[in-house]
């Protein structure tokens, strides 16, 4: 149980998943100790700042904020002021430590001990009682509560994120994450099934597993297993009503996983695979690692296998050299395969990766806002076309929380759907009459006797 102390922290995340994920055991790990949450940084006793470095616009969010930061430094001389994420990654560390000196510690993604190895440092953990278990030590403690929701979320939260791969080792050439996230390793079983596990008896419904390659989880492990091994075991969690996993890479989803996404109820249809670009020529200066007939293929084989599935993708525009021929492929692939939402980035220099070494950017930032434009337009067209299929039928809404006096949750395909109706719903499946559809949401009511309507 946490221990209860008037110390504070305050936690800002940007990034990813799997920055929402470390944030969660960081926040735990420091509750564990008597850290109580805090929402300004200006008097916390610990600040940590959570970051993405994925594209250049991100990396300048930090610096601006990093700005700010040293001002409340400044002023509270005392904060302890921490730095965690993809800024950091594996061995920037000490180059960061020259140029921002009044940062105190800097963590590695999903990896928070040099803040606790700092606080151990400072004598400050040595007044926290250990635990009932008197075998357990304040550090095995601290390791172990990444399990328990932070005090913020229990009793609020429905869906909560699970890594079970950390790192990746493909290395595509536009991509930072290998440099920041260290080496491709999964996670033993036993531990993902203890976070879940725990995580439902504190009321989660959902868990999203993530990866930078999720479908290659295992294949790492002294006993190797799949992903697919890893949903069926995790499906068989009592209480836990869905599951979802992002991101694939098309090169590993195997029929099998495929199998297992049909076969098992909890495991939702609902596939996040990158394409990244329509045309050969740019994926290979990607070295994505397929063609554009092999991703065809895949979808094939998905659409084939599960007719109902949603497909996500991710697109980037303007990778260095990208004509307007090759653009327009992406913007065909599009058209082709009609994807169910489509995350579009433009494409924006990392240090170290071989595009920046070897490659030029030269597609304007205005010629990439406007290839960007033009997907997202298509999407739109694209979108409002598929929801609009959906009015007159009920879907299942895992009910995440309240948005003005409307619910607000997801079906298992992912889509957004707002209804009105009574309170208490918070963690339940209602099924939903869709009435109105958007591009990005739906709205509903449900089903007669579903729900008491008061
Ligand atoms: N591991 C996943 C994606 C991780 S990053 C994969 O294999 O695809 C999330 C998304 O950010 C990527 O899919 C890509 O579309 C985008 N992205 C990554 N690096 C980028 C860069 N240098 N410029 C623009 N977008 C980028």
């Amino acid at each position: 149980m946490p221990q209860k102390t008037d110390k504070t922290y305050h936690l800002w995340t940007m990034g990813c998943q799997m920055n929402e994920a470390d944030s969660r055991h960081l926040a735990s790990q420091l509750e564990t100790i008597g850290y109580q949450p805090q929402p300004v940084p200006e008097g916390a006793d610990v600040v940590v700042m959570n970051t993405c470095v994925v594209r250049q616009q991100a990396e300048d969010k930090i610096y601006g904020r990093l700005g700010s930061l040293k001002t409340v430094k400044e002023r509270f001389p005392q904060t302890i002021l921490g730095v965690m994420g993809c800024l950091v990654g594996v061995k920037e560390a000490p180059t960061l430590q020259k140029r921002f000196p009044y940062v105190d510690v800097f963590m590695p993604p999903s990896d928070t001990s040099p803040l606790f190895d700092y606080l151990e440092n400072r004598d400050l953990l040595h007044d926290v009682p250990a635990c009932e278990q008197e075998d357990r030590s304040v550090r095995d403690m601290i390791q172990d509560s990444i399990n328990l929701l932070p005090a913020e979320q229990r009793g609020r939260a429905v869906t909560a994120f699970v890594p079970v791969v950390l790192g990746c080792s493909h290395a595509c050439t536009f991509c930072i994450i290998p440099y920041r996230r260290g080496v491709e390793r999964s996670r033993p079983s036993d531990d993902i099934i203890r976070e879940v596990r725990s995580l439902v008896s504190q009321g989660i419904r959902e868990v999203m597993l993530l990866g930078q390659i999720v479908d290659r989880y295992g294949l790492d492990l002294d006993t190797p297993s799949t992903l697919s091994h890893l949903l069926r075991e995790v499906a068989r969690v009592d209480g836990l009503e869905r599951l979802r996993f992002l991101t694939s890479h098309p090169n590993w989803m195997t029929d099998a996983l495929l199998d297992t996404i049909g076969e098992e109820d909890k495991v939702c249809p609902h596939i996040e695979l990158p394409v990244q670009a329509g045309n050969n020529d740019v994926l290979e200066r990607m070295r994505r690692g397929y063609t554009v007939e092999d991703y065809l293929a895949i979808v094939e084989r998905i659409r084939d296998r599960l007719p109902t599935a949603a497909l996500h993708t991710d697109i980037i525009v303007g990778f260095p050299g990208e004509s307007e021929t090759q653009f327009m492929d992406t913007h065909r692939l599009m058209e082709t395969v009609g994807f169910d939402k489509v995350h579009l980035s433009k494409y924006s220099t990392r240090p170290k990766t071989v595009a920046a070494r070897k490659m030029t950017d030269n597609v304007t930032d205005a010629e990439k806002s406007r290839r960007r434009d033009l997907l997202d337009a298509l999407q739109k067209q694209t979108l409002t076309t598929k929801n609009r299929t959906l009015i007159g039928e009920t879907v299942s809404v895992l009910v995440e929380g309240k948005q003005n006096d409307r619910w607000r949750g997801r079906t298992p395909q992912n889509k957004l759907v707002f209804f009105q109706g009574p309170e208490g719903l918070l963690g339940d499946t209602v099924e939903v009459t869709v009435g109105w559809a958007g591009p990005y949401s739906l709205v509903g009511r449900p089903l007669a006797g579903c729900v008491q309507v008061s």
